[in-house]
């Protein structure tokens, strides 16, 4: 089969032939057709320093993935040949206390696929049945392939309570426009998304009903009595991993305000933390989607009106992936799909 595979350790991804996976007897074969490309998998072609400590060479790569069951394992129950899928790429233990108490995605022994496991950029991809999430038919393959950044950002909007708030997302990146459609569905009062690229912010418009606001020309203190705010904003998502963002998002917060954290700074950053402190605000780190509960809540608002297409700003035949890859590399994109079944 073909694969995408970071086959030596520097920057780059190579198309090889691969053998198709062996599956076990608790696994599937998962025939796929369309993938989409992470920032993740855009560290590892850069091959940074995250990833020459992460990913072992050589890996097939990706994550995000639609594509339908063509093998089930012997010891598999309640899938169907043929069935149309995504999937929860964190491969879990099930011995952690979290694990044992139903929290699996904060299971300390998560490995990933396409970074620590073989990954989803090929024809055919091996998966723990466990992991296997049945599309419907309102859901086709391309938002299927988005559905892993998706769950990241209903896990994070859904974090708090957002009916009638005034929400602030920092990062106007696929995923705090899609958190921005997703705090809009649940019914946000008012919707502000920050960035320091123009491009980002216009798509951010162009896909859902928010306020844009470029920090780099614009003061964000001066949105707040436009948009008729007593004190400022209820509840912060952050989506950047940029300090800047963090202290803007402290400083706009209402006293007992809520900030859910997704967005990954690049180091160790300093934090104000006396103002956390003296605003009353709660901090909720995000790691992943809930599993499997972020899955069916956001499976159940596709079908029911929740529309994060725009997002895609890019399809590609595979076999022109490096072309997909430069235009998440741009930082113009938004998501970008890939095609694997010409
Ligand atoms: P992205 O890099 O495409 O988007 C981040 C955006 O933040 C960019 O558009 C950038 O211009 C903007 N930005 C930079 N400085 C800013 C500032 N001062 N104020 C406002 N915006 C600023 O990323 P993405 O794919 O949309 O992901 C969002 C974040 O979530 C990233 O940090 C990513 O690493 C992180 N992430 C975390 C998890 C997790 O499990 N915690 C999972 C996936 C992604
Ligand atoms: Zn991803």
């Amino acid at each position: 089969m073909k694969a995408l595979v970071k086959a030596e350790p520097r920057e780059g991804l190579w198309m090889q032939r691969a053998p198709v996976p062996e599956i076990g007897p608790e696994d599937v074969l998962i025939k796929v057709n369309r993938t989409g490309i992470c920032g993740t998998d855009v560290h590892i072609w850069n091959w940074d320093d995250w990833a020459q400590r992460t990913v072992p060479v050589p890996l097939i790569t990706g994550h995000e993935f639609a594509g339908e069951i063509v093998e089930l394992g012997r010891a598999v129950e309640g899938l169907e040949l043929g069935q149309r899928c995504s999937g929860e790429g964190h491969l879990i233990g099930k011995t952690s206390r979290q694990s044992r108490a139903g929290k699996f995605h904060l299971d300390p022994a998560t490995r990933g696929i396409g970074v620590n496991e073989q990954g989803a950029f090929a024809q055919y991809l091996r998966l723990p049945a466990f992991n296997v999430v049945p599309l419907p038919d309102a859901i086709d393959d391309e938002i299927g392939a988005i559905l892993d950044p998706l769950g990241n950002a209903v896990h994070t909007a859904l974090s708090f309570d957002l009916v009638g708030e005034d929400v602030l997302i920092t990062g106007a990146g696929p995923i705090g426009i899609m958190a921005a459609a997703v705090a809009r569905h649940v019914g946000a009062r008012h919707v502000v998304i920050t960035d320091v690229n123009p491009e980002r912010l216009e798509l951010a418009a162009r896909v859902v009903d928010v306020v844009p606001v470029n920090v780099a020309e614009e003061e964000l203190a001066e949105v707040i009595p436009r948009l008729k705010m007593k004190q400022g904003f209820d509840v912060g998502l952050e989506m950047s991993g940029n300090q800047r963002a963090l202290d803007q998002m402290v400083e706009a917060l209402v006293m007992g305000g809520r900030i859910a954290l997704l967005g990954i700074p690049p180091g160790k950053s300093p934090v104000d933390w006396s103002r956390i402190v003296f605003k009353a605000i709660t901090l909720k780190g995000v790691y992943g989607r809930e599993i499997f509960e972020t899955w069916y809540k956001m499976i159940a608002m596709l079908e029911n009106g929740l529309d994060v297409r725009g997002v895609i700003t890019h399809r590609f035949a595979v076999d022109r992936f490096a072309e997909g890859f430069a235009a998440m590399r741009s930082g113009q994109s938004g998501k970008v799909v890939l095609d694997w079944t010409g």
